[in-house]
């Protein structure tokens, strides 16, 4: 028996190309591609304006599976987050961030990261392989199933509103993959999430940057982390590769001729290594050497066991946020959430990981 296939996979075209091959309309597509990501539809006998045929057909030789919920928490603060496991038993993490009326869905693009950020509890993890198209847009699909937000609600309701590809993996390494998986997430006859309501964060892989905005139209953030060479390559592996100058000099031509474009840098404090006033100078002369449109994203550093680093002190990291304020760029430091829950990426997996271990 041949295995069945996964239509989540499927870009549009791709779903018509399959239809139109099996001898079906091309707007049965258009008709299926409503019932998955308009309706959220996972079984194919509930497609009623689907002939019985027809939907017997797509049964025995399809699937639309949604990534399995493994364990799930919500915070206090009602920080979601859920551990998802795939057909192949791998597994990612998922988290959503509420805001009062609206927030964000943080998804995954890989089985762990090869960049191994010193930082960073998905960089101690080993590298296992990319996710799929299907797996990347199932991730947000489980989050609406949890919201009953289906069918797609209109912008101004919907309290899943925005998605940042920020959770485990480095989305430009998978770029092929991700970029199909934005085209689903964004289109109009379904699930339908504007491009401006979509992040995603790269650590730095230089020559991809403007290949991967033109592909998606998203926006860009960068975890810059360090204002030197020096630092950043303590941290972070793959600065060795991409140097900052690479990084920023692919930045300014991602925004040439567009002032609509403006870019987010990340920047985790860690405490005695990047939170220095001299830091947050060195900063301000980077980004004004390059002329760069963007805003700062201060991210307190979440501690894990084993991870060497310490988080900045509060008062440290309000005196970083108003030098780089002073000088013109808006830099808000990121709230903490979900504390009680073991928010900081990747946690949640190691936790499940030694607990089946353990058993
Ligand atoms: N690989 C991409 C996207 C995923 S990481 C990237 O690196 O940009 C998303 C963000 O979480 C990055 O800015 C990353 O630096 C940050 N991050 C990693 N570990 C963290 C930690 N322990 N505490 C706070 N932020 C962390
Ligand atoms: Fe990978 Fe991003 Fe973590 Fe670095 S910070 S190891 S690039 S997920």
């Amino acid at each position: 028996m041949t295995e069945k296939k996964e239509l989540t996979n499927l870009t549009k075209e791709e779903l018509e190309n399959e239809i139109i091959a099996i001898g079906e309309k091309k707007f049965r597509a258009k008709q299926l591609w409503q019932w998955i990501y308009f309706r959220g539809e996972t079984d194919f006998e509930k497609m009623s304006n689907l002939s019985l045929p027809f939907r017997q057909f797509l049964q025995e030789n399809y699937t639309i599976s949604r990534p399995k919920i493994v364990a799930e928490q919500i915070s206090v603060d009602k920080t979601h987050k859920w551990l998802l496991e795939f057909a192949d038993k791998e597994r990612v993490e998922m988290v959503y961030i509420p805001e009062k009326d609206r927030g964000a869905v943080c998804i995954s693009t890989q089985v762990g990261c090869a960049m191994g950020c010193k930082f960073c509890h998905t960089g101690s993890q080993k590298f296992t392989r990319n996710l799929t198209v299907g797996e990347i847009v199932g991730q947000f699909m489980v989050a609406r199933d949890a919201y009953n937000e289906w069918p797609s609600p209109t912008d101004e309701t919907r309290y899943l509103s925005n998605i940042v590809v920020m959770g485990m993996g480095e989305p430009l390494n998978n770029l092929e993959n991700v970029t199909k998986a934005l085209n689903i997430l964004t289109d109009c006859e379904g699930i339908g999430i504007s491009r401006r309501r979509i992040t995603m964060s790269t650590s730095g892989i230089a020559p991809r940057i403007v290949e991967a905005m033109q592909r998606t139209g998203v926006r860009l953030a960068v975890s810059l982390h360090a204002p030197n060479n020096y630092i950043r390559s303590q941290i972070m592996p793959i600065n060795d590769k991409f140097s900052i100058e690479e990084i920023m000099k692919a930045c300014a031509e991602y925004q040439k001729g567009d002032h609509s474009r403006y870019i987010t840098f990340e920047y985790l404090l860690l405490k005695g290594i990047n939170d220095s006033q001299e830091n947050a100078r060195e900063l301000i002369n980077l980004l004004k050497k390059y002329k760069l449109r963007a805003l700062f994203n201060l991210i307190p550093f979440n501690p894990w066991p084993g991870c060497a680093f310490e988080p900045s002190d509060k008062k440290t990291i309000e005196e970083f946020s108003k030098t780089l304020d002073k000088a013109g760029f808006a830099a808000p430091v990121r709230v903490a959430r979900g504390q009680d829950i073991l928010a900081a990426c990747g946690q949640l997996k190691s936790k499940k990981e030694k607990d089946k271990n353990k058993s």
